[in-house]
């Protein structure tokens, strides 16, 4: 397996962001990232998925990356008050945000155009202050999506800030704001893997690279490079990325699909080298996989780094292992195993990284 590392989750000017694909494609390589997810609401643009390299001062280093952008969509009701149910959509063979006035048919629409779908930003409250509203995802009763939205960085942002003043600070330094995904979207994930749903969760930025004013003072907050080196969605493809466009996206998207992937807060660290694997009797399996409990399976997982590593089974932490690099556990009962690492940063623990489950059946 091969590690990449994908930023999704995106605004341009095609919809409420304020900067091009280009421009998100040159934060991209600034952030060395290797491919990028970019998502306008209601819109699917065409004809701009490819690789870029850089277009503004080129310095020798980055003058040879490259990075991989494509393109999918954000979908919602616009006529629904308030807006929420926000549903992003991969892959899918057409524009689906027609299909938006109901959650089904639109999760059904994205099944039928070979697309994948995840629930964006489950828990997004108000945040008063800035006027923004509750945009949480309300329709639970839907089935047949890929997964969940478990970290999003606009979310959290909205639970730091009572007032415009508070928004300043985090507009100025936004190093302090990531501290780990909304607990009640990890306690509604547990609960859906416990009850013997597979549910990919991924991390998203939701960067618009917005312009605030305050009084004679304007800058761009939270800029695209700030949100690259942020939360971000580590991917296991089978190759290295080729150059083939068509190649490339098929092997990032049916990791996706498969929870071959797990989210990093960058931030602190970098999370590239991440393992969580499982080795049973027969077969050896990586998170977002399937696997026999028979005789016991051997759960393993490496960090880049030490940090209190904490296993998850069905919701239930039933280890940890603090200042540690690598763990081991073998598992009998049958249940969702995942792994979550955290470390202190800026004087706080935080979220660090969430892998998807190994599934001992
Ligand atoms: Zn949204
Ligand atoms: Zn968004």
């Amino acid at each position: 397996m091969h590690e990449i590392v994908v930023n999704l989750h995106m605004h341009t000017v095609y919809s409420d962001g304020t900067g091009t694909h280009k421009d998100i494609a040159d934060a991209a390589i600034r952030a060395g990232l290797d491919a990028v997810i970019v998502t306008d609401h209601n819109v699917l643009v065409q004809g701009l998925e490819g690789y870029y390299r850089i277009s503004r001062n080129p310095s020798t280093p980055l003058r040879k990356s490259r990075v991989l952008l494509l393109v999918g969509q954000e979908v919602h009701d616009q006529d629904r008050d308030p807006q929420k149910n926000h549903l992003l959509v991969f892959n899918a063979n057409r524009d689906v945000s027609t299909l938006a006035d109901d959650p089904q048919t639109l999760i059904n629409g994205v099944n039928e155009a070979g697309g994948l779908s995840f629930i964006a930003h489950p828990r997004d409250p108000e945040a008063p202050a800035f006027k923004e509203t509750d945009i949480s995802w309300e329709a639970w009763d839907v089935h047949g999506y890929t997964g969940i939205e478990l970290w999003n960085g606009l979310s959290e942002l909205k639970t730091l800030v009572p007032t415009r003043l508070h928004g300043a600070f985090y507009a100025f330094f936004p190093q302090f704001i990531g501290h780990h995904p909304i607990l009640e979207v990890i306690q509604r994930w547990d609960d859906m893997l416990a009850e013997g749903g597979r549910v990919v969760a991924i991390g998203g930025s939701d960067a618009h690279a917005l312009n605030m004013r305050m009084g004679p003072l304007q800058r761009v907050i939270f800029p695209y490079t700030f949100h690259f080196r942020t939360v971000n969605t580590h991917v296991l493809i089978p190759e290295p990325l080729t150059g083939d466009v068509p190649a490339d996206k098929r092997m990032i998207y049916e990791a996706l699909a498969a929870g071959h992937c797990f989210v990093g807060y960058d931030l602190p660290a970098s999370t590239r080298g991440f393992t969580f694997k499982g080795r049973g009797l027969e077969s050896s399996v990586v998170m977002g996989d399937e696997i026999s409990a028979r005789r016991g399976v051997t759960l393993q997982s490496h960090l880049p780094q030490p940090a209190e590593i904490r296993l998850i089974k069905d919701g239930k932490t039933i280890n940890i292992w603090k200042d540690s690099q690598a763990c081991a556990y073998t598992a009998i009962e049958p249940g969702a195993y995942r792994v979550e690492a955290w470390r202190t940063y800026l004087g706080v623990k935080r979220g660090w990284i969430f892998s998807n489950p190994i599934y001992v059946r």
